[in-house]
């Protein structure tokens, strides 16, 4: 369900996404075509491959789910393990335990940042890096959830996935998110990092 309502979402921000370039028409005939590109990879249009809900998840691809609630913007950024730490299991080793532990002290800063507005990352809190909740799984996913606190929400103008800076198995992030005024989406990756919010 989560992949059609992505689409949808993708879909309804064409216009936005318009307004931010200069040849707006060129952009979303790129996004169209990209689109079947993806379909043609797969054979076919409705399968469920991307239902992230279902734990199921495409190595290289995270998601970023993000929201205001006033002045606070929460946002949740989730990758297949293997793209974090390299490796997709529970840790069976010093090394593998270390690894872990890195990578959540480096996420500590978020793996995004917002641009204007003013905020303050209050707090980011973990999910999949507990050993022991950890499941016996051929996919594990791994996600922080960072909030923050801005001043001036409305002067948001958009959100950077810095966490491409470090993680290079991270081929691309698919964002959703929902400010005052609507929704936006798009798919970001590391040459295009910043997914620009008109609010
Ligand atoms: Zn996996």
């Amino acid at each position: 369900m989560k992949s059609v309502w992505l689409l949808a979402l993708t879909l309804s921000a064409g216009s936005v996404w318009a307004n931010h370039h200069s040849d707006g028409e060129h952009e979303h005939e790129h996004e169209k075509s990209a689109d079947h590109a993806h379909h043609d990879e797969h054979g076919h249009d409705d399968h469920d491959s991307h239902d992230h809900s279902g734990g199921i998840h495409q190595h290289g691809v995270s998601r970023l789910e993000a929201a205001f609630n006033g002045s606070v913007f929460q946002a949740q950024l989730t990758a297949p393990m293997v793209d974090w730490v390299g490796f997709e299991q529970i840790p069976n080793n010093d090394e593998q335990r270390a690894t872990l532990s890195d990578v959540k002290a480096l996420l500590q800063q978020g793996g995004i940042a917002l641009i204007g507005g003013d905020c303050e990352l209050e707090s980011v809190t973990f999910q999949g890096f507990d050993l022991n909740k950890m499941k016996d799984s051929d996919h594990l996913d791994l996600s922080a959830l960072s909030t923050w606190d801005c001043q001036s929400p409305q002067e948001v103008t958009g959100l950077g996935v810095t966490a491409f800076e470090h993680f290079p198995g991270m081929l691309s992030v698919e964002a959703a998110v929902i400010t005052a005024t609507g929704q936006i989406a798009g798919q970001l990756n590391a040459d295009q990092p910043t997914l620009e919010m008109a609010n």
